[in-house]
């Protein structure tokens, strides 16, 4: 066996740079993390490509003395803890003193401060540290990171498209900004400016700012508190979804974290509100007791270990149910009150939902004739519908037998054939539509190019529009007969989940899933008479009329023999 060496100092922060800024976007959360913890209050980040080329973080801190300067790009130093009791204690975000070390191991970096008693610079190229130089500056620091991996190719490789990484940086922005309310945060992105908080304490202005209006309008505020977790902050209606969980924002004493286990506990106050696969937006502070976190588990702090994790979770599935049941009580006493009582005696369902459904399943029997590929066979059935029950199932005879339709599962079979027929036709009627821009996210904006490449298979494509908003340029003719708006933020989603090149079954096979969802009739909607009888023959001219997309089945057939059976009567 060969012999044990210590290695030297730059491999050390090699090393530790393979951990601790895997990418641009964890360079610029270090060094935003530093800026916090000088107390600035003003924070400007700029990045070329996606920070390949380079990123600059100034700020108005405390800055640092000509000593501290030249002692700030060595591994473990920092101004934050001296003793070991001081972990447990942490009011900083920073305490590992490695950051700087492993950014200058593996990139050209440079940086100015100023104490307000002097200002200098300091270089660090590839592990070379230069000696500091007297640099005017005003009082505070900016650090400037140039030709990023460019002595560590495999870190090159990993990376993904410029547009990726630039928007998991504006991402991290956001979230600096939604845990920092005072600090205004200017970020621009190859000269321009896209980000601007205006660092006022006022939460509620920056998620207008940040989400547009109309997410905003689905937000409900959520204070609650015990002895040991005060928590405070805005979560989604019953009416807003995601596909993925990455609006979930959780900052510990003012930390963004990554918690599994409250990711978890949000799902769970979520699951009898939200359909499964998908998630709310949720911006949520919890104030505690440093003493109760541990977060030097993980090099990068994403991680943190919660004393009382059971009692933390189990205050924040009480308050999320409590707001989402208070929503959906104000919302059916709504529907009560406007509702004519002779019209529909059945009372249990949400009236935004039945206009918009009905109105959605006219419009699909206009284009009855698309359906092709009938079954002579159950096209020969002529079941007489009888009514419906529940506002969930259609009930209907045919020949010797008693039918209950899952009104929901049948509409999805119909939507299923009927899009999946339009799609596969070659050169579909493309149009141009009039629908209003769309309040998209900044990272939605800056994945353009990539979404826009990707959704040209179904022949969609998006075109900037201002701030914040993207203009729908063009659209399969057939798509427009569903709740179109929620399908295409269902489609950038999608198209923004997914790094990799999708293929075009696989945009096909979500596109499907996605229409079928938004256009079907929901459980819990009344029909009138010919709506069921119209939903029935819909259904018997599908090709695979018993089962919806998923497998499920729509029909389950008592036959006369069985109920025979079932009332005793030999
Ligand atoms: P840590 O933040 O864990 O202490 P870093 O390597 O990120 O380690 O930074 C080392 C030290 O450099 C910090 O402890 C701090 O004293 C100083 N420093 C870094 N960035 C700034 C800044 N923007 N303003 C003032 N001081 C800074
Ligand atoms: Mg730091």
């Amino acid at each position: 066996m060969s012999k044990i060496k210590v290695l030297d100092k730059h491999l050390q922060n090699l090393i530790a740079a393979g951990e601790v800024v895997d990418r641009p976007s964890s360079i610029v959360k270090e060094l935003i993390e530093n800026s916090i913890d000088a107390k600035a209050k003003h924070i400007i980040v700029k990045i070329k490509n996606g920070g390949l080329d380079e990123i600059v973080v100034s700020d108005n801190g405390e800055g640092m003395s000509k000593d501290d300067l030249a002692l700030a790009f060595l591994a473990h130093s920092t101004s934050k803890i001296t003793q070991a009791h001081d972990l447990n204690h942490l009011t900083s975000l920073g305490f590992r003193g490695e950051a700087l070390a492993a950014i200058g191991a593996v990139s050209n970096c440079e940086i100015i401060s100023s104490d307000s008693h002097g200002s200098y610079i300091i270089t660090n190229k590839f592990g070379k540290i230069s000696k500091i130089e007297a640099q005017s500056r005003n009082k505070g620091t900016t650090v400037s990171v140039k030709e990023l991996f460019y002595q560590s190719p495999a870190r090159l490789k990993f990376l993904k498209s410029v547009d990726y990484e630039t928007a998991l940086i504006s991402d991290l922005i956001q979230k600096f900004a939604l845990s920092n309310l005072d600090i205004n945060f200017q970020y621009s992105s190859n000269d321009r400016v896209v980000f601007n908080s205006p660092g006022n304490n006022d939460l509620a202005e920056l998620l207008f700012n940040i989400y547009g209006s109309n997410i905003y309008q689905r937000l409900r505020k959520l204070e609650i508190s015990n002895y040991d977790f005060i928590i405070k902050g805005y979560i989604s209606d019953s009416h807003y979804s995601r596909s993925n969980k990455t609006g979930i924002n959780i900052f510990i004493n003012n930390r963004l974290v990554a918690a599994n286990s409250l990711i978890k506990a949000i799902t769970t106050a979520y699951s009898d509100y939200l359909a499964k696969g998908k998630y709310p937006l949720v911006i949520l502070k919890v104030e505690t007791d440093p003493q109760l976190t541990d977060v030097n588990i993980s090099p990068t702090k994403w991680q943190i270990r919660i004393s009382k994790e059971k009692n933390l979770n189990d205050l924040l599935i009480s308050g999320i149910k409590g707001v989402l049941k208070t929503q959906s009580e104000a919302q059916l006493i709504s529907t009560i009150n406007s509702l004519e009582v002779n019209e529909y005696p059945v009372t249990n369902i949400k009236k935004e939902e039945v206009k918009q459904e009905k109105v959605v399943y006219q419009q699909l029997q206009l284009n009855q004739t698309d359906i092709v590929g009938i079954e002579p066979s159950t096209l020969e059935l002529k079941p007489e519908v009888i009514g419906q029950a529940f506002g969930k199932y259609i009930i209907a005879s045919c020949l010797d037998e008693l039918w209950l339709i899952d009104q929901h599962a049948a509409q999805e079979r119909c939507n299923y054939e009927k899009f999946r027929q339009a799609m596969l036709k070659e050169n579909p009627p493309v149009q141009i539509i009039n629908l209003p821009p769309l309040e998209v996210s900044l990272s939605h904006i800056q994945r353009l190019k990539e979404i826009n490449e990707k959704l040209a298979a179904i022949n969609i494509q998006f075109e900037e529009y201002g701030v914040n908003k993207l203009l729908v340029r063009s659209i399969p003719l057939w798509i427009s007969q569903i709740d179109v708006e929620a399908f295409l933020f269902d489609m950038l989603e999608y198209c923004c989940n997914s790094d990799k090149e999708i293929d075009i079954t696989e945009i096909r096979k979500a596109t499907l899933a996605s229409l079928a969802c938004h256009s079907s009739i929901k459980f819990n909607e009344i029909l009138d008479i010919n709506l069921q009888k119209a939903l029935v023959n819909d259904l018997l001219k599908c090709e695979n009329p018993y089962h919806c997309p998923h497998g499920r089945p729509t029909i389950v057939k008592l036959s006369d023999k069985q109920l025979a059976k079932e009332f005793e009567r030999g």
